[in-house]
């Protein structure tokens, strides 16, 4: 009886591999063809500051909507793409069109933030393609900002240092992605050339039910300042989570509360001007 019902859950367990596996495959297969057939897309999305309702940086967020598979996450596509070349070729096509999109209103305004995965941003090859960017005055790096999560950092710490300081030399700013959620340090990060601390959604979500979260913005939110870094809050939906990030000192706040991510002809020229 109980080999039975084993050999049934093996039977579940391989099918849902399976399916995983297929959906893999298509996912690789979609990525390949995405740019050439102009299924890529960015959506933007404001990080304003809460004491004047301005726009200080839009971040970029990559979108594909493919043929057969519909929307797909970059939260899954990304690390399919990370397992081959493909990530070279989505990464490329991403700084081409940050460069062509950052100097039309209202994104010309603001300054604008791009994500790099781990892999991504230990490869240095995005490096040189943002260079050649810089050389030929299409992107200013003044007003670009590096998104890394804290694993990118602390899972190579000296390539990590190394390419921060690189990064910095160039006048790029950099945020520290999803804070709270790896295993690094305030004081780690602290020898880190880092001008950013994005607070990860999961503490901003449940700040007037938990007193915990609340402790945990609150504290990150006094020291970053006192290590004289600026905070921003990700994931604040209700006004009641922007008062209370305000009321701490929270320099920017990102959230549907202002805006979802929208496409560059969507952006609301008013929110960016206010
Ligand atoms: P992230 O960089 O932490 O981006 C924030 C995610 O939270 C975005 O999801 C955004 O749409 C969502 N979000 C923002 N405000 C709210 C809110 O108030 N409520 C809720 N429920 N969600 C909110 P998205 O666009 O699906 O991106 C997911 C992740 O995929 C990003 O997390 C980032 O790590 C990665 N990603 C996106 N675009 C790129 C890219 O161009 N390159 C790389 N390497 N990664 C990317
Ligand atoms: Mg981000
Ligand atoms: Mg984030
Ligand atoms: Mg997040």
């Amino acid at each position: 009886h109980a080999k039975e019902s084993g050999r049934g859950r093996y039977a579940f367990f391989d099918a849902r591999i399976e399916a995983r596996n297929r959906r893999l495959v298509s996912i690789k297969q979609g990525l390949r063809q995405a740019e050439a057939r102009g299924e890529l897309s960015l959506v933007y999305q404001p990080e304003v500051d809460p004491l004047t309702g301005e726009v200080r940086i839009y971040e970029a967020l990559m979108r594909w909507n493919s043929a057969e598979l519909g929307p797909v996450s970059p939260a899954e596509f990304i690390p399919v793409a990370e397992e081959s070349d493909l990530i070279v070729d989505l990464t490329r096509w991403l700084i081409e069109r940050v460069a062509t999109e950052s100097c039309t209103e209202p994104l010309r305004s603001s300054n604008i933030s791009i994500n790099l995965s781990p892999r991504q941003f230990r490869s240095e090859s995005w490096l040189s393609m943002v260079r050649d960017r810089i050389d030929d005055r299409k992107l200013d790096p003044a007003r670009l900002c590096i998104e890394v999560t804290e694993s990118a950092l602390v899972e190579n710490f000296d390539l990590a240092s190394e390419q921060l300081r690189e990064i910095k030399q160039l006048g790029i700013e950099v945020a520290i992605d999803d804070f709270g959620t790896g295993y690094s340090s305030l004081a780690y990060l602290k020898r880190l050339p880092i001008d950013y601390l994005k607070i990860d959604r999961s503490f901003v979500a449940d700040i007037h039910q938990d007193a915990d979260d609340r402790t945990i913005v609150e504290t990150v939110i006094v020291m970053a300042h006192a290590m004289g870094l600026k905070v921003v809050a990700e994931g604040a939906e209700t006004e009641q989570q922007v008062d209370f990030l305000r009321e701490q000192g929270c320099d920017l706040i990102q959230g549907y509360y202002y805006a979802r991510p929208l496409p560059l002809s969507a952006l609301d020229r008013d929110l960016a001007n206010s």
